[in-house]
């Protein structure tokens, strides 16, 4: 059975991998002249190529029942395939990255089994349109190339500058699969408020807290950056998934998390340590646990010299405990780690990836509409939905 598979991305060399375990033979078209452009970004260029804290709700779909089906039949295959073509992980509180701590390592052991496996590669090769007829024909800029079944493996929108332009979805649109919207996902958050300049550069261990319309959605914590536009770093990715243009987005900052008590207590407790700490400034004091910048930012916009009175010490308390950034958009897909939306999974037989609505097409990867958090959660989604396609190309 002759496969091709379009976009050889990490969702793409795995199912083309898996199909020619299967006896398919397969082609992959690629529009780059080198494959796994992207891979080779991935985890500052280390790869975090999966996560042992695997919670479905690492996972953000219109459709998450049917993620969780690809997810419940292929997550156990996922670190033996790795292991079986010689990956050693290194294991960081749950995060798996190749050994030697580069991608480069992830993307030679797939291509090297492309290799053995004698997988056909056409480098700069763009598909532009999918036909239908009794055999797929799939047409280029400059071939048309024939085949019984067909993968597209394009990725989404993000990071277009390795290949994935949103066109695959374009394709996938045209052969009758509905889009869920796309946005930008796992990036960086733009904020409206004048005083960015004062704290850009900083990075702080904070408490993030998203707030839409005045309803609390997410809470994330860990290293934040903050930036002359806003909020960048984990934190701020993974809330960036929840971001809804069509309401008022705010993030409450807690930049002291390492108080376990309540606002009341914490109140108590600062007023105790300016006691204890006659001899220094307000300034000075904060900087017992607060960056400079952030410090001198407080002091500028509440205009606090000390804390001799209740009402100052509720006033700067507020500030550390619940700092507001008002949130107005994205950076753009150019930013983005991944693409939030794609198409639908009710279009996908999620157990074999096939599509519902063309015979013999598979969908894998980001150009599906689910994403995960930072973490690895996204080569997962691209790893098993390409050993799920590598089954399903076989199954009749
Ligand atoms: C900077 C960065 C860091 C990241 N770090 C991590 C991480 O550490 N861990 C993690 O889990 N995820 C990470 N991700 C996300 C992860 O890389 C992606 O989700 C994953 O690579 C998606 O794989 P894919 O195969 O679906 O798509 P892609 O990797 O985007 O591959 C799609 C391929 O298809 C090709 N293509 C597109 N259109 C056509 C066409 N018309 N014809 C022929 N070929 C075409 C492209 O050139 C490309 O090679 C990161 C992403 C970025 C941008």
């Amino acid at each position: 059975m002759k496969v091709l598979v379009i976009g050889g991305g990490a969702s793409g060399l795995v199912t083309a991998i898996a199909a020619a375990q299967k006896n398919c033979e397969v082609t992959i078209l690629e529009k780059n002249s080198k494959c796994g452009k992207k891979l080779l970004l991935t985890g500052n260029g280390r790869c975090n190529y999966w996560n042992d804290n695997q919670k479905l709700d690492c996972y953000h779909s219109q459709n998450l029942g049917e993620f969780a089906k690809i997810w419940e039949s292929k997550k156990e295959e996922v670190l033996p395939f790795f292991e079986e073509i010689g990956i050693v992980p290194k294991v960081i509180n749950g995060y798996y990255y190749p050994w030697s701590n580069q991608a480069n390592s992830i993307l030679n052991a797939l291509m090297t089994k492309i290799k053995t496996l004698k997988i056909n590669i056409i480098y700069d090769e763009e598909v532009k349109e999918i036909e239908k007829k009794q055999k797929f024909v799939i047409k280029t800029l400059k071939n048309s190339y024939v085949a019984d079944k067909v993968v597209l493996a394009t990725g989404g929108c993000s990071f277009s500058k390795t290949g994935s332009d949103g066109k695959g979805l374009k394709i996938a649109q045209k052969l009758g699969h509905e889009i869920k919207d796309v946005s930008p996902s796992l990036v960086q958050l733009i904020g409206q408020d004048p005083f960015y300049k004062d704290w850009n550069g900083v990075r702080a261990y904070a408490k993030l807290s998203l707030f839409q319309d005045d309803c609390f959605i997410k809470e994330e914590a860990g290293e934040v950056q903050l930036t002359d536009y806003g909020l960048s770093g984990i934190c701020a990715f993974n809330l960036s998934i929840y971001f809804d243009k069509t309401k008022n987005n705010e993030i409450k900052i807690n930049f002291v998390p390492w108080f376990t008590g309540n606002k009341n207590e914490f109140k108590k407790w600062l007023k105790t340590q300016s006691q204890k700490l006659k001899m220094f400034s307000l300034g000075e004091m904060l900087e017992g646990f607060l960056n400079y910048k952030i410090v001198n930012l407080i002091l500028k916009l509440t205009k606090l010299k000390d804390l001799n009175d209740e009402k100052s010490l509720d006033i700067l308390t507020n500030y550390l405990f619940e700092f507001s950034v008002k949130i107005k958009d994205t950076k753009s897909f150019d930013y983005a780690q991944v693409t939030k939306g794609g198409v639908s999974l009710l279009d996908i037989n999620p157990l074999t990836m096939e599509s519902k609505k063309v015979k013999g097409l598979f969908l894998v990867g980001e150009i599906l509409d689910v994403c995960g958090d930072c973490g690895g959660y996204n080569l997962a989604i691209a790893w098993m939905s390409g050993l799920l396609a590598g089954d399903g190309l076989t199954n009749d």
